[in-house]
């Protein structure tokens, strides 16, 4: 069935066999696929080399020189993904498993998410109960806590688009019910990936193209030169682990409501929402939301970043401490 989609040639790339498209951005495409030699089933993303303009995209096998406009920060860029992720051995971040390039394209093989993106199962289920909240969102924060204090990695684009499931997860798609069956299934302990079945499995994150190196563990001090360092950049680089617990507020927000804290038609006034730090707890989708969840949430969502909470601090507060299950297990 999968084998008879009409999949793309990528000359590079035969020693695996393309099985469907899982996602696609502007410049890349991923792909589940089985490697040949071994069987094993993976994720590659497919990033180009050259840009195609709209104009150029359209007549791609009628004009020659369509791929004449190289982009020049891309090598950089991709190399700068993929040395990250090399260095990365997480259970909340998905692994590189190999990388390899042709003139035209650059692949990442990745280990493969058959769930999908969290963003999906949020529109599909509207909202998730605190405790299925809780479940995804601590699993997001030990591998933020292990990018930012083991890792000295910003990882820059946290969102549930770059939020995976390892595997298709098993909720109950209406929200009464899924109260109740969070309920249920707490005390019988089924969040617990694999037990009966069930659960949700585990929460990864993927995407490091926007990530950066930003901090030396053993001096305090940012990568690089240090002396030579303009105090902008050096106070820059201190509060930079912060851009992702923003995020990770926001995502937060999203899980627990089904909607962003932040959100206008127009962009301009969006950024002018986002500057301010402007959002609310929506009644009536959120009276029914513990105040200790809210009180989290206002520590992340706060504009100042020296004031916002660090991984640690999140990690440590009630919200996340109360009981919901047992905590995601160690693989
Ligand atoms: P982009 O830079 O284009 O956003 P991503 O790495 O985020 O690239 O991949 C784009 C999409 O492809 C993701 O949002 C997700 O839907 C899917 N995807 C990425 N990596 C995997 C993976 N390892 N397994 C399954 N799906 C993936
Ligand atoms: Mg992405």
């Amino acid at each position: 069935r999968e084998s008879a989609k009409k999949m793309p040639y990528y000359k590079g790339l035969e020693r695996f066999q393309l099985l469907d498209k899982m996602g696609d951005g502007a410049f890349s495409n991923v792909y589940k696929a089985v490697e040949l030699a071994t069987g094993k089933r993976v994720a590659v993303k497919v990033v180009r080399k050259y840009e195609l303009t709209s104009s150029q995209a359209g007549d791609k096998h009628l004009n020659p020189n369509f791929k004449k406009k190289p982009r020049v920060t891309e090598r950089a860029n991709i190399l700068k993904e993929v040395q990250i992720m090399q260095g990365i051995n997480h259970p909340s971040i998905v692994k590189l498993i190999s990388f390899s390039e042709s003139p035209e394209h650059y692949f990442l093989v990745l280990e493969l998410m058959e769930g999908g993106e969290l963003f999906h199962q949020i529109v599909k289920l509207t909202y998730f109960s605190e405790a299925l909240s809780r479940h995804v969102i601590v699993q997001v924060a030990q591998g933020i806590r292990y990018l930012h204090e083991e890792r000295g990695v910003v990882h820059r684009d946290i969102k549930p688009e770059n939020l995976l499931f390892d595997r298709v997860p098993i909720i109950p798609s209406k929200h009464p019910i899924q109260r109740q069956y969070d309920e249920e299934k707490e005390d019988e302990g089924e969040f617990t990936p694999g037990v009966g079945g069930g659960g949700i499995g585990r929460v990864k994150i993927a995407d490091f193209g926007l990530s950066k190196v930003v901090w030396n563990e053993e001096t305090m001090t940012p990568c690089g030169t240090v002396g030579y360092t303009a105090p902008e950049i050096v106070k820059d680089e201190r509060y930079s682990k912060s851009v992702d617990m923003w995020a990770l507020g926001c995502v937060l927000y999203t899980l627990l409501c089904g909607f962003p804290p932040f959100y206008d038609e127009s962009i301009n006034v969006l950024t002018e929402k986002v500057a301010r730090g402007h959002y609310t707890f929506l009644s009536p989708w959120w009276d029914d939301i513990s105040a200790s969840a809210k009180d989290l949430i206002t520590h992340l969502l706060c504009v100042d970043p020296a004031e916002r909470y660090t991984i640690d601090e999140f990690l440590t507060h009630p919200w996340i401490k109360e009981r919901s299950g047992p905590p995601p297990p160690p693989t």
